[in-house]
């Protein structure tokens, strides 16, 4: 028999609803005000962080059933107020861990992993979101970063898209913004951030520093809470993104993504060569658009073969650098891409989904590099 009084019970109930958007227990962001309980009908109060928070029908449906779902209890009544700014201070200062520092440095356990390719149109963006929604699939905490900040098309692939066919907006709690979730991933996207007459694939005519203090902000204020690893679909090429991330992250490892086409190896390999400049490490190459079986039995090498392991070959100079996969053409990717649902997940075992999910498997089997890592040891 417990001593719990059937108060106690409804607020151990009501404390384990999830807040979707932080993905916490409200009980833990200190959201469960007043629980009373008179006969069989329980009174419960919340506090949400902000006004018109867009998961405030979500957590009240959820407390009240969580309530309801107490032994005795008949009627449930929730009351939903809002914090105060100082307990919206309190809160955000606590999720940050009390510190404004970037949470991705050096030091942190969350593997950080940019996605980078020579020139656009490889499907670099379509491979990172697959590859994230693989890892999510896995029971990894992961996050996405959209830092291809002139071609951003994260949101779309992972179909975050608003019925007025935009990303949606974040919410903000004061200066934490929070990044939405699909498939597990919560991402964030330049997209997400542009007034709205700029969307829809509007060209970000951004110079270096703006994008640079994006960027960190992207690292700063969006909170990601404990993430295994962090994916970063960067720009193609070898701009003041790839720069910026470089300086920012110098620890990251970068995988490059390729095409067959020997011809654009040339390319590929130079963006690679920029990171590694910056201290990152190049972990593997992954090969897409590779060659495809139509259904007769005919292999069709669209854009030719070798790309991957040629790319992979040059910069294996002082350490071996892997071909990660070779991820076939396959219309189904493109299909899900335009429909944001990821191949991994609406047709897994098609052949360019399992090679996703192998190269996906391959990059956390990995240890993780010491390359930019501070030892922990003082030097005399
Ligand atoms: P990038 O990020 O390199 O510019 P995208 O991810 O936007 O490239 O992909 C470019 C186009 O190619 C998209 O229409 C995408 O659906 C398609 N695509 C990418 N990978 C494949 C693949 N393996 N098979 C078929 N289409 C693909």
């Amino acid at each position: 028999m417990s001593a719990d009084s059937p108060a106690d019970e409804v607020r151990r109930a009501v404390s384990a609803v999830m807040d979707p958007e932080l993905r916490l227990p409200i009980g833990e962001l200190d959201m469960v005000r007043e629980v009373v309980v008179t006969g069989d009908v329980a009174e419960v109060a919340i506090a949400l962080t902000i006004v018109g928070c867009p998961a405030a029908d979500r957590i009240e449906r959820e407390v009240r059933a969580a309530a309801a779902g107490v032994a005795g209890i008949g009627r449930v009544d929730v009351a939903v107020g809002v914090m105060s700014p100082a307990e919206r201070a309190a809160l955000t200062e606590r999720l940050r861990g009390g510190r404004r520092r970037m949470p991705f440095g050096p030091e942190s356990l969350t593997r950080v992993i940019a996605v980078t390719s020579g020139k656009g149109g490889v499907g670099k963006s379509t491979v990172t979101a697959n590859l994230a929604v693989a890892l999510a699939g896995r029971g990894l905490a992961v996050g996405l970063i959209d830092a291809d900040v002139h071609g951003f098309s994260i949101p779309a692939l992972l179909g975050l898209v608003g019925r007025d066919g935009l990303p949606p907006q974040p919410t903000r709690v004061d200066d934490l913004m929070l990044p939405p979730v699909a498939y597990g991933v919560k991402a964030i996207s330049i997209g997400m951030f542009l007034p709205r007459g700029e969307r829809g694939g509007g060209a970000v005519a951004w110079r270096g520093p703006m994008l640079h203090r994006t960027i960190q902000q992207f690292l700063t204020d969006v909170y990601f809470g404990d993430l295994d690893v962090l994916l970063i679909d960067m720009p193609p090429g070898t701009g003041d993104v790839a720069i910026s991330v470089g300086q920012t992250l110098p620890h990251a490892e970068v995988v490059v993504v390729t095409t067959p086409q020997t011809a654009a190896a040339d390319v590929a390999i130079r963006s690679a060569l920029v990171a590694r400049q910056t201290g990152q490490k190049v972990v593997g190459v992954i090969e897409n658009m590779a060659a495809m079986t139509l259904p007769d039995g005919t292999v069709l090498e669209l854009f030719g073969a070798g790309g991957g392991a040629a790319v992979a070959q040059a910069l294996s100079t002082d350490e071996d650098v892997p071909l990660l996969g070779s991820i076939p053409l396959d219309a189904q990717v493109r299909v899900g891409g335009d429909t944001g649902a990821p191949i991994v997940v609406s047709h897994p075992d098609d052949p360019a989904a399992r090679a996703i999910l192998s190269v996906a498997e391959r990059l956390v089997a990995r240890p993780r590099g010491l390359a930019g890592r501070a030892l922990p040891v003082t030097p005399r």
